[in-house]
């Protein structure tokens, strides 16, 4: 997707600071942090909404989990706790239509989020 965001970070286009690679996905820091860890977690296949997914996306999305508790892990989160979110849309606040999972650690949340 060439006028895509973070097909372009992933292609090295767009500079980003890179916690987390595999055969899957990304994983890069957020450019405007809401919480001391704030990580991105991109796969690399263009998948533009989580309603856009189908069956044969399924491991990959799964995949985000399993690298965003990873990251969280070896970032020392895991016990203290951290979250993970992926925004669908407008009223959820999707701003790149590149799926993504959001990792946020290091600070107490909130719920329901806002
Ligand atoms: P969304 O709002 O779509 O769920 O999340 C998009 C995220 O991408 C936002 O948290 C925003 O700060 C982040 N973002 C937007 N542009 C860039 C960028 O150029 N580099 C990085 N690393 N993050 C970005
Ligand atoms: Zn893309």
């Amino acid at each position: 997707m060439p006028d895509c965001l973070f097909c372009k970070i992933i292609e090295g286009k767009i500079p980003a600071t890179v916690v987390h690679k595999d055969e899957h996905c990304l994983g890069f820091l957020d450019i405007n942090p809401q919480a001391p860890l704030h990580a991105l977690f991109v796969p690399f296949k263009h998948v533009a909404t989580l309603n856009d997914a189908t069956v044969e996306d399924r491991e990959m999305l799964g995949h985000l989990m399993f690298a965003a508790a990873k990251v969280a892990r070896e970032k020392g989160f895991a016990d203290t706790g951290y979250r993970t979110v992926m925004n669908c849309n407008r009223e959820a606040g999707q701003t790149v239509f590149h799926v993504h999972l959001h990792l946020l650690a290091g600070r107490p949340m909130s719920w329901p989020p806002g």
